[in-house]
């Protein structure tokens, strides 16, 4: 069976440009993909997508129309689109079918989901919901979590990253892979060796306090750092909550600049998939 990829992360990790390169990279493979385009707001879709939210709801005009600022157009404009979801699996569904005598077009292996740079848009509204429940009761699905490796360097910014994931991991409940992007700027070792070893986060967080860049570059006494301080301390007993939450997922460096890592990426995916089939789907029959 197929299996669907969403893209989710902070707006700038480069979701867009992933999507992009793993679209480029199924193609070379002659497996070409499905692509989905669910945010409304994006100027230029730099792959060709199947579906385009932007083909059925104008962002502009439901901004105007509904007096809305930015963060409300996506969103409306999600929900416009959400109640057109039974049409959009029924199309899935007649592309991912096995091939016949009659119907002889190539069966899609993947389903490329790309969503709002506003992250909490999607993950957190009730259209988005609909939107990941319609195709993961349809399909494998798995969610792709895009991370700005330059930018979560920093013990903290990597804690809060984290959280987020951890956050979005239980609100959709499905299977997710780490997608620590742009290594052709900064290496994404360090966050390897972080979750697999909690002492090494400990270490990192004691030498940022000496360095002085605990917290960011002006520092902060009153938070305090390392293991000391309110801030230090919840960071390395946080570290600890969340070995448990490292177990379930998978991570993978890529440059979707480089296309560097992609194939560690649909291993990932082919893992996930199982997991998918085997935990996740016996729970969401069960919720049905
Ligand atoms: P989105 O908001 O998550 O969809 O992010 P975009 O895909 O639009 O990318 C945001 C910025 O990051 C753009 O300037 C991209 O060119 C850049 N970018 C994305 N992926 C990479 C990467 O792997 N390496 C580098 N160096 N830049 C990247
Ligand atoms: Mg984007």
């Amino acid at each position: 069976s197929p299996v669907a990829i969403v893209c989710v992360g902070m707006a700038g990790s480069g979701k867009t440009t992933f999507m992009q390169r793993i679209n480029a990279h199924l193609h070379s493979k002659k497996q070409a993909p499905y692509v989905v385009n669910l945010d409304p707001a994006v100027l230029n879709v730099p792959f060709d997508s199947n579906i385009d939210i932007r083909d059925s709801v104008n962002y502009k005009e439901v901004m105007a129309q509904y007096n809305l600022g930015p963060n409300g157009g996506i969103l409306t404009s999600l929900n416009l689109f959400s109640t057109k979801i039974d049409q959009i699996l029924a199309l899935l569904e007649k592309r991912t079918a096995p091939a016949t005598a009659t119907v002889t077009t190539p069966r899609i292996r993947h389903i490329l989901v790309d969503t709002p740079g506003q992250i909490e848009v999607f993950v957190w509204s009730a259209s988005g919901d609909i939107l990941l429940n319609a195709l993961a009761s349809s399909f494998p699905t798995v969610i792709a979590y895009v991370i700005d490796t330059p930018r979560t360097t920093a013990t903290s910014t990597f804690m809060s990253n984290m959280l987020y994931a951890v956050s979005i991991l239980y609100k959709t409940k499905l299977p997710m892979i780490l997608v620590f992007n742009k290594t052709d700027i900064a290496d994404a070792g360090f966050a390897a060796t972080w979750m697999g070893d909690w002492e090494a986060f400990q270490r990192a967080l004691r030498s940022e306090e000496d360095a002085g860049t605990f917290g960011g570059a002006e520092g902060n006494d009153a938070l305090g750092g390392g293991g000391s301080g309110y801030m230090g301390s919840l960071l390395s007993s946080m570290g600890m909550v969340l070995e448990e939450f490292y177990k379930h997922l998978s991570v993978v460096g890529v440059s979707s600049m480089t296309g560097d890592g992609i194939d560690g990426f649909f291993a990932a995916v082919e893992t996930k998939k199982e997991e998918f089939l085997r935990d996740y789907k016996p729970e969401l029959e069960r919720r049905m």
